[in-house]
């Protein structure tokens, strides 16, 4: 059994005329001590799915479908108080911006103590032994005087340190983190990068990372899932799908990435505009946008336009796109027949 089994998860919100779509019929699972990431542009539905896994999707979202089980057991429909007895314990997530997820009114010392024995029973001075030792284990210097600092007095990475620092505080299986370097100059995001990466293997802790950066991702991450307008379109073993992209969205994220473009040329960017999630496209969602939309003889394909694809297994990726079941289905056709049915 997979630590985290997610099936058919559909998540929508409800508009005075009709509905935002922000994620659909979504399957995945997660073992113990893998990393995945998930990828897509800005209103792909990344975000939403992360928050539905830690039951914190913002009014009037709902999730009106599907079946998101931890440890086999059935999370979706719990109550709140068994959702607080769970959140941090055991799935813990670190957002995109660390001041706002930080109380500015009380200082990191507090927060972090609170945390604590909200969870624990231990007394003060243990709890407090526990925040200093994962401050260091975040690699805050000097943690006893950080203790008595407010969040406005620290920089953009340490404040990031502190999240992190507060994910790992309860000894989490599983770490949603959104986004978590978007926030931070360049020239911390890859400390904070590498203190995930290191945290996360030490401690056998499962990491779902939603980012748009697949250099991030590729550093941190086992497996990938890409997803289009609230769907995944293509997952498998991260460098096999960065480096034998199937999927038409996925091959122009890659091609859209400066180090792909030749010098002195503009970057191969993708046409068009994620679609807005009331308003998702027929059949393919990618159609309007995709560059095999159209037939070798320039008419658009109606597949595309009429039916959502199903996935195709490739090697160890899945793809949900037509063309590509269609060039595999020929490639099989065309393929001797095996010894045993000669
Ligand atoms: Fe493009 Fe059709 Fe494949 Fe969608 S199913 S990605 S429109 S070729």
């Amino acid at each position: 059994m997979a630590l985290l089994e997610v099936d058919n998860l559909d998540v929508r919100f409800p508009l005075r005329h009709g509905e935002i779509q922000a994620v659909r019929d979504l399957s995945f699972t997660l073992e113990r001590g893998e990393r995945l990431g998930i990828v897509g542009e800005s209103g792909a539905g990344k975000s939403v799915l992360g928050f539905s896994l830690v039951n914190l999707l913002a009014a009037p979202g709902r999730i009106i479908g599907g079946s998101i089980r931890f440890e086999g057991r059935e999370l979706i429909g719990l109550p709140e108080h068994r959702w607080r007895h769970l959140r941090g314990r055991r799935i813990a997530m670190i957002f995109q911006d660390p001041r706002a997820t930080l109380n500015p009114v009380l200082t990191i010392g507090a927060q972090m103590i609170e945390t604590v024995r909200a969870h624990r029973r231990l007394g003060g001075r243990s709890a407090r032994a526990m925040v200093l030792r994962t401050l260091e284990q975040v690699r805050i210097d000097d943690p006893e005087s950080r203790l008595a600092q407010y969040p406005h007095e620290l920089s953009g990475g340490l404040c990031q340190r502190v999240v992190i620092a507060i994910a790992l505080l309860l000894d989490p299986d599983i770490i949603v983190a959104d986004e978590p370097t978007t926030s931070l100059d360049v020239t911390i995001q890859a400390d904070i990068v590498n203190l995930l990466l290191t945290l996360c293997q030490q401690r056998s802790i499962s990491l779902i990372l939603i980012s748009h950066d697949l250099g991030v991702v590729n550093q941190l991450t086992h497996r990938l899932m890409i997803m289009y307008a609230g769907a995944i379109v293509e997952q498998g073993p991260t460098r096999q799908l960065l480096n034998d992209p199937q999927h038409p969205y996925t091959q122009a994220l890659i091609n859209a990435l400066p180090e792909m473009t030749p010098p002195r040329q503009p970057l191969q960017q993708l046409p068009g505009a994620m679609p807005s999630l009331s308003a998702v496209p027929t059949g393919c969602a990618f159609h309007p946008r995709c560059p095999y939309r159209l037939d070798a003889l320039g008419q658009p394909r109606q597949v595309c336009i009429d039916t959502p694809p199903d996935f195709t297994d490739v090697a160890d990726t899945q793809v949900a796109c037509h063309v590509v079941r269609e060039l595999i289905a020929t490639t099989q056709d065309s393929m001797p027949f095996d010894e045993e049915t000669t």
